[in-house]
């Protein structure tokens, strides 16, 4: 190749900041001349190569703030153990539309079916869509709040909270919620209304969220405005994680354990 021009072609790569392009310049450059690209192909390549990189390091980085605790796929979910989950609606939520138009998704269930699996494989195909997400549990974020408020930075916290375009909450219902935590929550749910949507896990069924509130009128008002536009998902059904136990010979005696541990 030409070196002024190859020089130059470097440096314009490297003044555009286009690293991944000036890194395959030399082997595309090569293939292209061995198999006789045309000039289109030989940018598509090239081009690609930027794109692929790009969204690669979007990716690692979406998913190291979304602070994944472990990360699953909706590969990795066996539809045949949990026949209560429509595989389809799944799929239909995979699409993200749910995210473009701000809904919500709620996900009810005993522990061990496959609640925070789910969630966690939504938002990880939503990273892959460049979407923003953001995963915490309930018990988490009533820590941060209670922090928060001694420190005076709840309005902050809620600014924080409102940035992802999909807030994974998980595993509402084991604790009560304080009248604090219930305001907090509601704030949260009203700021995100209809612009940023929320996947939440609980094992508890809607008639029973009235214990996870002290405060009844609030716990309406969190309820009425969550489930607007919402899809729910009762997932009924056995303990995936009880039946890899039982697989492994620690419930070989029980066929319906009563409590998971
Ligand atoms: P939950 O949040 O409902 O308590 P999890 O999503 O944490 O349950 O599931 C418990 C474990 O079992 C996780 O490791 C999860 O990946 C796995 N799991 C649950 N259901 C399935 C399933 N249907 N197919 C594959 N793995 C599953
Ligand atoms: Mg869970």
């Amino acid at each position: 190749m030409n070196e002024p021009v190859y020089e130059r072609v470097q440096s314009h790569l490297g003044r555009l900041k286009l690293s991944q392009m000036a890194v395959c310049l030399d082997g595309v450059a090569e293939q292209a001349a061995k198999h006789e690209w045309t000039y289109l192909d030989f940018l598509d390549q090239l081009l690609d190569a930027e794109v692929s990189a790009r969204t690669e390091r979007d990716v690692a980085m979406k998913t190291k703030l979304a602070h994944f605790p472990f990360t699953k796929t909706l590969d990795q979910f066996e539809f045949g153990f949990q026949p209560s989950i429509s595989e389809r609606q799944i799929q239909e939520l995979a699409t993200l539309r749910f995210i473009a138009h701000g809904e919500n998704v709620l996900l009810l269930g005993p522990p061990g079916v496959g609640k925070t699996h789910l969630a966690i494989a939504l938002g990880v195909a939503a990273i892959q869509q460049a979407v923003s997400v953001y995963f915490t549990t309930m018990v988490d974020l009533l820590d941060v709040i209670h922090r928060d408020a001694k420190e005076d930075r709840l309005a902050h916290r809620l600014d924080t909270l409102c940035r992802p375009k999909l807030l994974i909450i998980d595993e509402m219902g084991y604790f009560t919620l304080d009248r604090m935590a219930a305001q907090f929550l509601f704030q949260l749910i009203s700021r995100r209304y209809l612009k940023g949507s929320i996947i939440l896990t609980s094992n508890k069924s809607y008639g029973d969220w009235g214990d996870i509130f002290a405060d009844q009128i609030l716990a309406t008002a969190i309820l009425d405005r969550l489930l607007h536009v919402s899809t729910t998902l009762n997932i009924r059904g056995q303990s995936y994680r009880l039946r890899e136990k039982r697989k492994a010979g620690v419930f070989t005696e029980l066929n319906e354990p009563a409590k998971e541990v």
